[in-house]
């Protein structure tokens, strides 16, 4: 095949992928209506085992801050006067579970800010992680277009703006995790924090949420993976420290798909994830999910025992 027609081959699969990834709904019948996903089923550990410590209790490591700067350009003000009053950061459940969860050596905080430009970052020179007020506008603007592109509901932009931000600042934390407990990675960093935020968010999900709405907010994370895709990259995409967006989106729909195979065997035909690639996808979810694991469990703040003992469970079953 020409490297034309494999790239036009390559756009129609991401493009059916990318309309597939909100309409295709995981089936749920082989699914564990208590936990994210059965922990047997594919490495990964459940959300329902373990509660936080007892409220006011003498325990937990220095606890996040929150913080929303007003932004100068008059264009952003609408925006950060939504997710300061909606108090943005307090809606991420996965950041309140393990807010206080590690023995940091110096407290994390966590700001939205007019950055100038789209993005998100980790400072480790002020211990902050920075949400971009622009990165909200164009997550709602690409919402606005996954919503007409699939004819979804009217609540579906800020639902898609909701799902990235989970993800994206989760990836952030991870970048400050391995600063701050100056964790070992090989590899490219890049691509071990997307898989933290993965696991964060398949173990940590509100529990009112039902396994399907945990990996259908992982699902709008892996479709904004691609709104950059071009299929044809220069020399800086190819040297950059992230991979290229599609090779993180198969990432993501290989850690989703290892969680279940059987349940998601649907996504290998509907070319989300190519047969070859499945095939070892529990092996990478396990073998992601432990590594984080064995990583962070050492830096549990006083009061949080109970996570490594459920850790310990989950690594010796697991192995
Ligand atoms: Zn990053």
């Amino acid at each position: 095949m020409s490297p034309t027609a494999c790239l036009t081959v390559l756009m129609f699969a991401l493009a059916m992928a990318v309309a597939g990834s909100a309409s295709a709904s995981p089936p749920s019948a082989t699914r564990d209506s208590r936990g994210a996903v059965p922990p047997e089923a594919g490495g990964a550990m459940s959300r329902s085992v373990v509660q936080a410590p007892a409220q006011g209790a003498q325990v937990g490591g220095p606890a996040f801050g929150f913080a929303y700067t007003p932004p100068a350009s008059p264009g952003l003000k609408a925006i950060y006067k939504r997710v300061r009053d909606a108090d943005l950061w307090r809606q991420v459940p996965e950041l309140q579970a393990i807010d206080g969860m590690f023995a940091l050596p110096r407290p994390l905080r966590f700001v939205t800010a007019e950055c100038g430009e789209f993005g998100a970052f980790y400072h480790p020179e002020d211990t902050e992680v920075v949400l971009c007020y622009e990165t909200l506008r164009t997550l709602y603007e690409r919402g606005q277009a996954h919503q007409k592109a699939l004819g979804l509901g009217d609540d579906h932009p800020l639902h898609y703006v909701r799902a990235n931000v989970r993800f994206i600042v989760l990836h952030e934390t991870g970048h400050a995790l391995v600063d701050l407990l100056d964790l070992p990675v090989t590899g490219r960093q890049e691509d071990a924090v997307d898989q933290l935020a993965t696991i964060l968010m398949l173990r940590f999900a509100g529990l009112d949420e039902t396994p399907d709405e945990v990996v259908g907010n992982l699902r709008l994370a892996a479709n904004w993976m691609l709104s950059d895709s071009t299929g044809a990259y220069d020399l800086a995409a190819y040297a950059d420290e992230h991979a290229l967006g599609e090779q993180r989106y198969f990432n993501l729909q290989c850690l989703i798909y290892g969680t279940d195979p059987e349940g998601f065997a649907g996504m290998v035909k509907a070319n989300q994830l190519t047969a070859a690639r499945a095939a070892g996808c529990a092996r990478e979810m396990r073998s992601a999910s432990r590594a984080w694991v064995r990583l962070l469990v050492p830096y549990l703040a006083p009061g949080y025992e109970a996570y490594g003992v459920e850790a310990a469970r989950y690594l010796q079953r697991s192995g």
